[in-house]
């Protein structure tokens, strides 16, 4: 597909550090939920720093959105997003992503991880096709979650957030653990998708391990 400039349409802020862009869909620009591209920004002497980022609304939609955990201490591209405006465009490449939705399951996230997931949990909401599938989220803090009133409309009690810094009445608090999975059903289920920072992804997988659950049940990507 090579790679096209496309403009910014809206840029807004879904939670304290967490952008949504939506831009313009270069023509015959197809994706799959759960899928992504590697996007820079059409400015000079950023044209060429790369970075990957996922979809997240729907693939027949006329527009394309991202939703951006931004980094302000790197000083990278991230950072730099944090001043797009309207009018302002992007370089987006082809499609790529190893998380497809195989059918109903655990879905783990953590942080920006959720990405892949909105996708997927859009799409398959508006089809009516959710299921039993499951939301883990973990996050920080509550001010962190990503579409926490979205989520929590689509999935009700299948949206189960764990926060690691703070103790609040409705969720769950410490980092995911061995009980934590086999009480939230990760037996139960044919698929675990898992999608967050290195060492949470290390670290669950090993606890998926001990519980038996079979390497090939697992659908993933590292962030
Ligand atoms: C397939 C895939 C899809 C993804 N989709 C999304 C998505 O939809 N949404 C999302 O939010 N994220 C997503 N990510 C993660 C996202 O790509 C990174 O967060 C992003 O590349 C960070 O870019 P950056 O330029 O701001 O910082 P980086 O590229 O991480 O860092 C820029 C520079 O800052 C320095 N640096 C690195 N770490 C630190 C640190 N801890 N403190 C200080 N300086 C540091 C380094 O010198 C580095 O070169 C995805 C990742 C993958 C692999």
């Amino acid at each position: 597909m090579g790679q096209h400039i496309i403009k910014v349409k809206l840029v807004d802020h879904v939670t304290h550090d967490v952008l949504r862009i939506k831009t313009e869909k270069p023509a015959s620009y197809n994706f799959e939920p759960g899928q992504a591209t590697r996007v820079s920004i059409n400015k000079e002497g950023w044209e060429k720093k790369k970075r990957p980022f996922t979809f997240t609304n729907l693939p027949d939609e006329d527009h394309l959105e991202f939703t951006i955990k931004t980094y302000p201490p790197h000083e990278g591209v991230t950072n730099e997003l944090l001043k797009l405006k309207p009018g302002d465009e992007l370089i987006v490449g082809d499609v790529w992503g190893t998380i497809n939705y195989k059918g109903e399951g655990v879905f783990i996230a953590g942080g920006a991880g959720v990405t892949p997931f909105i996708s997927i949990f859009r799409y398959m909401n508006a089809k009516n096709k959710l299921g039993n599938s499951k939301l883990l989220f973990a996050n920080k803090t509550a001010e962190d979650i990503i579409h926490k009133d979205e989520f929590k409309s689509m999935l009700g009690q299948n949206f189960i957030n764990i926060l690691s810094q703070e103790v609040s009445h409705g969720f769950e608090h410490g980092l995911i653990n061995e009980d934590f999975l086999k009480k939230h059903g990760v037996n139960d289920y044919d698929y675990i998708y898992l999608c967050g920072p290195m060492s949470m992804m290390k670290s669950i997988e090993e606890q998926l391990h001990n519980l038996n659950v079979k390497a090939d049940a697992i659908v993933k990507e590292e962030f």
